[in-house]
């Protein structure tokens, strides 16, 4: 396993913080060389010599100038995001379209970016972080399940267009991840709802869940890096859920 990543080059977005970082260190431990790209210029340089992969200063907002970039990596983790919580009626219309382009448009540009390299090589996977709200809804976040639903279909047809040419793509769908998004999402969350944020997670966040904890990052990330290798070639299209088992009901 330490090494069935070697000769690959992975780009993992919003791979400074979070998920994203612990992908990037699983990837470049079975020997991905990694590209950490991430607004955060200094995270992202920080983490790349951690690791001995190089950084990319991007912010993916600016959807414009990735729909000339093409990029050379064999594996791209489409992780950047980020989460607004609002009713409807209040949710402000320009983060709204900040949300789809960073976690839809983004994507779209990225894997379209990538695909000429992937079908040269005949090898390519594209991990697509989508969530449960890929796959389920939640009130008060309009704009993250939408991005996320989208993200779902762009992948099962980035799968069927890709296959005949060596490239996978897949979605992986965690539930709740101690990062620094579900520590802002646990005060917004008590805000909507009025709760101290000690009782959101068992009252809120967590109350369907058969295994009543936050998902490690680094277990999204070994289930990233199986995506990527070898020996998930007839995997895609796929949705995965992480979410001890809340989803399941
Ligand atoms: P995080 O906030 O810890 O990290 C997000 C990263 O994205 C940061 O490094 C940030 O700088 C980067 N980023 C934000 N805006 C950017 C931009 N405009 N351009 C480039 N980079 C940008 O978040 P996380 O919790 O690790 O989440 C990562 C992904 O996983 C997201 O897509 C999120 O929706 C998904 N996810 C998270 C959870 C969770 O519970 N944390 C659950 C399901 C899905």
């Amino acid at each position: 396993m330490e090494h069935e990543l070697n000769g690959r080059k992975a780009l993992v977005t919003g791979g400074a913080s979070g998920i994203g970082a612990a992908c990037v260190r699983e990837l470049a431990a079975r020997g991905a060389k990694v590209v950490v790209a991430d607004v955060d210029a200094d995270g992202a340089a920080a983490l790349a010599d951690e690791v001995g992969g190089t950084s990319w200063a991007v912010d993916l907002l600016d959807v414009d100038s990735l729909a000339t970039v093409s990029l050379d990596c064999d594996i791209l983790v489409n992780n950047a995001g980020i989460q607004r919580i609002s009713p409807i009626e209040e949710f402000d219309p320009v983060q709204f379209r900040r949300i789809l382009a960073l976690m839809l448009e983004a994507p779209f540009l990225l894997i379209r970016a990538a695909l000429p390299h992937m079908y040269a090589n005949r090898f390519g996977r594209i991990i697509n972080l989508s969530s449960v709200h890929g796959i389920r809804a939640s009130p008060f976040k309009s704009a993250y399940v939408s991005a996320k639903h989208g993200l779902e279909g762009l992948s099962k047809v980035t799968a069927l267009e890709g296959g005949e040419h060596g490239v996978t793509s897949n979605c992986v769908n965690p539930g709740y991840v101690r990062t620094p998004l579900v520590e802002k999402q646990l005060a917004d969350q008590a805000a909507v709802h009025g709760i101290p944020e000690s009782e959101v997670l068992a009252k809120v966040m967590l109350t369907e869940a058969a295994i009543k904890r936050l998902v490690e990052p680094e277990e999204v990330a070994s289930l990233v890096a199986w995506l990527a290798s070898d020996h998930a070639g007839m995997v895609t299209g796929a949705s995965y859920t992480m979410d001890g088992g809340w989803s399941a009901k």
